[in-house]
């Protein structure tokens, strides 16, 4: 039985068709080991975006395989797919993406709502608590700090249970004390809840809390380190980004 929660074999995602064809991933092979912290770095259009939404089954590659758990993405309906997403993966963005007509609480209830179930109070308030803030509940995003609606966001993601918790720079937007926050809450996601996360960033520092950093260039996987520390990571991105002038 694989150990990986998410298997890509020869993944790649092509946009547009003839000569305007722009190649967002390259023939990725990839696994994310159950309960694993991996970080995805490269260069700006590195397809860094495209590889998450793919092992995500936000989008759909042109070729390849991409299986969760056990499950072979390519064969499943829109419905399936979506059914897939909202028991098994979270995600969240550089931007929050918070509803901002809806408090807190009613933004981390917001994805079981959307699956038709009525969360009860208990556990809404177990996910706010998870990330600190229980006693912003009734807050909307507008009047909650950046760092503190990266964690309603990270709460929302984490109401429905999911064994692979996905962030596409979650730490992009934040001042480096409110991202040494939420990089500690996604590390005890994996120590202590046993999830699987996956996190693009630019900053060495925030790769250095996962347990593997792997480096994507022009769409290709060039190469990964495993227990580096910022130093060592920041090295391997100036080689791989170049001269800037
Ligand atoms: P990164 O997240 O590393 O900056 P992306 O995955 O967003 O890179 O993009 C990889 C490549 O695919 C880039 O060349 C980008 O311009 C292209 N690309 C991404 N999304 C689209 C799209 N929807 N349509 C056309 N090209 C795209
Ligand atoms: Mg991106």
């Amino acid at each position: 039985m694989s150990t990986d929660a998410i298997t890509l074999r020869a993944v790649s995602r092509q946009y547009g068709t003839g000569d305007g064809t722009v190649t967002g991933l390259d023939g990725v092979t990839l696994g994310f080991p159950r309960g694993s912290f991996t970080a995805v770095m490269g260069p700006s259009g590195s397809g860094k975006s495209t590889l998450l939404q793919c092992a995500a089954g936000l989008d759909r590659p042109t070729s390849g395989s991409v299986r969760v758990g056990g499950t072979e993405l390519a064969g499943l309906s829109e419905r399936r797919l979506t059914l897939l997403r909202r028991d098994r993966i979270g995600f969240v963005f550089q931007a929050f993406n918070l509803l901002p007509s809806l408090t807190a609480e009613q933004n981390v209830a917001l994805p079981l709502r959307l699956a038709g179930r009525r969360p009860s109070r208990a556990r809404v308030r177990e996910a706010l608590d998870r990330v600190g803030l229980a006693d912003r509940a009734r807050h909307h995003p507008g009047e909650l700090s950046g760092g503190q609606q990266q964690r309603v966001a990270l709460a929302r993601a984490l109401i429905t249970r999911p064994e692979v918790l996905f962030g596409d720079e979650p730490t992009g937007a934040l001042d480096s004390r409110t991202g040494r926050e939420v990089l500690r809450l996604l590390r005890d996601m994996v120590d202590q809840d046993g999830r699987t996360v996956v996190m693009v960033t630019h900053d060495p520092v925030a790769a250095a809390c996962a347990d593997r950093v792997v480096f994507l260039v022009d769409g290709r996987l060039t190469g990964e380190l495993d227990g580096a520390d910022a130093g060592r990571i920041a090295a391997r991105m100036t080689g791989l980004e170049g001269a800037a002038c």
